[in-house]
């Protein structure tokens, strides 16, 4: 980090050697930030933030957000939190922790360096949306005992503090709700859908299908929504959010598997499997309000997204 005399604004991104936060310090590099990354290497990698190591405005921490963390910054985007079923069921509790306890830490952090704090929440809140699609006003259907409880619940205890701290210490917050966001840095054995179908199309498996495959997701390019937190972290100070940010594309679990077969010109098979617990069957952002408050939308079409994440895939599998 520069010091307390420079002019480079000090960004601390929790969670920074993971998918999102991978694509989030190599931006603020970009525009000039000296950033620091904290990442407990969970589901993060040294591998994705492995371009940056030899840029002097970047600093890696390994810490765990759970725990209080001392440093001194400007502005802190907090992402840290296993983001895939598979990975945050593995240590339920801590993935609550991670949530709870790292909101807690980092709003402390935020309040005594008078940093700008903004959290990755995620549409999960809404749980299995009655609503379609969904807008930020929304207060969701979740399950609070359920296996995806941890994530959900995790993840709304979150905002409440961020609009706790925001309401009782008039703290500088800002919230994005993230909907199911794609691209290389994707891991490639955390389940998630998008990166399940390209691995085992590229390596010609059986494509694995839950339930009958009606159920949908929208998916959003990487790029944009680093474009959005960024124009986030920027916009007025009354503007806190809670503000949507995905692709409202709408697409069919089949329809996707669809895209990825004729993309990777794969010959793999579709196999259906059961459909998990909760699973929600429709999800699509109402992205309105970032685009009147942020001038904000996706630009990148899922098949142009797509092809970027398949040559990623291809070069990690050696397919
Ligand atoms: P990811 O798993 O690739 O990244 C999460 C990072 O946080 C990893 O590097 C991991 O090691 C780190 N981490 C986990 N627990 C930690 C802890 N206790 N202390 C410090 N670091 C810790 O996932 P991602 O897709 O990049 O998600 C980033 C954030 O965005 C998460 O908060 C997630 O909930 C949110 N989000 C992502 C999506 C999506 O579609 N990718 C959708 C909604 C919300
Ligand atoms: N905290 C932190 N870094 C800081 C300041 C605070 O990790 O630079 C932690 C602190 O340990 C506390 C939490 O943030 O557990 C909340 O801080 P706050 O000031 O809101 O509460 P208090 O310290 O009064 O419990
Ligand atoms: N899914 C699927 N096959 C897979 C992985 C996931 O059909 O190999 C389905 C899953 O049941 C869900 C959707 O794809 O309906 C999106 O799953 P993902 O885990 O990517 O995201 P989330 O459920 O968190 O939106």
């Amino acid at each position: 980090m520069g010091n307390r005399y420079s002019l480079k604004k000090r960004v601390l991104v929790t969670g920074g050697a993971g998918f999102l936060g991978s694509h989030l310090c190599e931006r603020l590099l970009a525009e000039g930030c000296d950033v620091l990354c904290v990442d407990n290497f969970f589901t993060g990698t040294r591998d994705n933030i492995l371009g940056l190591f030899d840029n002097p405005h970047f600093e890696l921490l390994r810490h765990d957000i759970s725990q209080p963390l001392n440093v001194e910054v400007d502005e802190i985007y907090n992402l840290a939190c296993p983001a895939s079923p598979i990975h945050y069921q593995f240590d339920p509790v801590q993935t609550t922790k991670t949530s709870v306890m790292g909101a807690i830490n980092v709003l402390g952090l935020a309040k005594r360096t008078k940093a700008k704090v903004l959290q990755a929440s995620t549409s999960e809140v809404y749980g299995d949306p009655t609503v379609h699609p969904q807008p930020e006003s929304y207060w969701g259907n979740v399950n609070p005992i359920g296996t995806r409880s941890c994530y959900d619940e995790g993840k709304r205890c979150a905002e409440t503090l961020f609009f706790d701290y925001w309401r009782q210490h008039a703290m500088p917050i800002k919230v994005v709700r993230i909907f199911n966001t794609y691209g290389p840095r994707m891991h490639p054995n955390d389940g998630r859908v998008v990166s399940n179908f390209i691995v085992q199309a590229l390596r010609g498996e059986d494509i694995t299908i839950y339930g009958d495959g009606s159920q949908t997701r929208s998916f959003c390019y990487v790029d944009d929504l680093i474009e959005g937190f960024v124009r986030m972290m920027a916009s007025p100070a009354e503007f806190v959010g809670p503000v949507n940010m995905g692709n409202p594309g709408e697409f069919t679990m089949l329809e996707l598997a669809e895209a990825v077969l004729r993309l990777t010109g794969s010959k793999s098979h579709l196999r259906f499997l059961p459909l998990p617990q909760d699973d929600p069957k429709q999800r699509q952002p109402d992205i309105s309000l970032a685009g009147e408050r942020l001038g904000w939308a996706p630009t990148v079409p899922l098949e142009v997204g797509l092809t970027r994440t398949i040559e990623y895939f291809r070069i990690l599998t050696g397919k």
